[in-house]
């Protein structure tokens, strides 16, 4: 047999390229992370090979004696990572990532035009939590995700300055929209989720409650985070955000006479996918070990000192971060004061290997044009960042900021002449050459 790079030294090439990127620049997209090789081993392993629809013990195809081992351990450990008591609670581990993940968590609880309400999309949520747009000149909407196609959705929002969720109105709207579903959970959010007062609202409607912690199942696993699994009925995750493993998503859901299980097993396998991706299955499983240790908990524990020293130094910097800081692994950054758009700073930031993103702040008045970029702490903090790295970040987001507001100065506001402000520009060439 021959090696990647005997077969196909093309995209072995390209293989070595974006190995490269990922380790001579600095990680900020607050969802992603660097898996560990154990993660990497199971993940390119012969568990890549099998079929096997169905759930453990009960297959379409032969052959599962060892497969099902695999499967039944990544359960178990699921349940044990969270403190979850197997009479009260299970678990679909085939999810193929997040967004299927949510969309058969909710076909198998909902019939279709049931009613869901989620965070916003600029507010913070997640695409698959209901999303839809309105078109700007004739007022038409535009369901972006399947899950406001196939539901009738109502969002709602964190308030335009605070930037907390606006609970008031949320119960005001979910009292004459009478959800079947609320989410909570979502991509952007840096603060506590208040669980106690989704379920109170949820309750007064006679509304179930999903969480999606995708984002913050590593903090959630550790105790680093508030755990959705006292309030929530149903609560989803991805695996490869702050829990650091592979891509992949798991569904929790509570165990009682409303029969979820079956329901989401069957939403999963047939309802939405084929057969499972037992590689990715074997690699939550070796994750979860990972995630029960010491090590992962104060590896959770730095995430949030690195997010809080991040965003204690640009406050120092006098720059705005939403809601004034972060109680998880992410800030949001608003950049309105400097006159800057998110995207400009994404932009000038990659060409520094400096990897963020665009993001919408609170009180934006177009998604489309986000005031304001995310930064998140998971992946370098896996490199072993501390507070006093994540110190000289903040310098180099600060030089990145001011660079970008001389290039405006001297080319205008216009995005093309901005992109034109970059090249040659020697500030940023000695900005590159200080983060590498
Ligand atoms: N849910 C949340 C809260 C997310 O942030 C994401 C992805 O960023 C997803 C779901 C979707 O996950 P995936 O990209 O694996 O489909």
């Amino acid at each position: 047999q021959k090696s990647l790079q005997e077969h196909d030294p093309e995209l072995f090439a390209l293989l070595e390229q974006e190995a490269e990127r990922q380790r001579g620049g600095l990680e900020l997209i607050a969802s992603e992370n660097f898996t560990s090789t154990a993660v990497m081993q199971t993940l390119g392993s012969c568990l890549t090979n099998k079929y096997a629809e169905g759930m453990p013990g009960k297959r379409y195809y032969g052959g599962n004696q060892i497969i099902d081992q695999v499967e039944t351990m990544c359960m178990k450990r699921a349940l044990k990572a969270y403190r979850l008591n197997e009479e009260e609670w299970g678990v679909n581990v085939a999810p193929y990532s997040g967004s299927p993940a949510n969309f058969a968590a909710f076909t198998a609880v909902l019939r279709p035009h049931d009613r869901i309400m989620g965070l916003d999309l600029p507010s913070g949520g997640h695409l698959t939590h209901g999303f839809y747009t309105l078109d700007k000149k004739t007022g038409e909407r535009k369901n972006i995700s399947a899950t406001s196609a196939y539901f009738e959705s109502l969002p709602y929002t964190v308030h335009p300055e605070t930037g907390l969720i606006d609970f008031d109105r949320l119960a005001d709207l979910a009292r004459t929209f009478k959800p079947a579903l609320i989410i909570c959970g979502g991509s952007a959010y840096p603060r506590e989720w208040d669980y106690k007062r989704f379920r109170e609202i949820a309750n007064e409607n006679g509304a179930l409650l999903l969480c999606d912690m995708a984002h913050i199942s590593g903090l959630v696993a550790t105790e680093e985070a508030d755990s959705p699994f006292e309030y929530a009925d149903i609560v989803t995750t991805t695996t490869h955000k702050s829990l650091r493993g592979p891509r992949a998503a798991m569904i929790f859901y509570k165990k009682d006479e409303r029969e979820f299980g079956p329901k989401i097993d069957a939403a999963v396998f047939p309802g939405l996918q084929g057969g499972p991706h037992e590689n990715a299955i074997g690699a939550i499983a070796t994750q979860l070990k990972e995630v029960m240790s010491p090590e992962f908990k104060e590896y959770a524990g730095q995430v949030k000192k690195n997010a809080q020293a991040l965003g204690a130094a640009l406050s120092k910097y006098g720059y705005k971060l939403a809601t004034g800081g972060t109680d998880n692994h992410l800030l949001l950054w608003d950049l309105r004061p400097q006159e800057i758009t998110g995207s400009k700073i994404e932009t000038l930031c990659d060409r520094c290997h400096i990897t963020l993103n665009k993001n919408a702040v609170p009180g934006d008045k177009s998604a489309l044009s986000p005031g304001g970029v995310r930064l998140g702490t998971p992946a370098l903090t896996t490199r072993g960042f501390t507070e006093s790295e994540f110190e000289k970040v903040a310098e180099f987001l600060h030089r990145a900021v001011e660079i970008a507001g001389k290039i405006q100065q001297e080319h205008g506001k216009a995005l093309k002449a901005f992109k034109a402000g970059l090249d040659n520009n020697a500030e940023l060439e000695k900005l590159k050459e200080d983060v590498h």
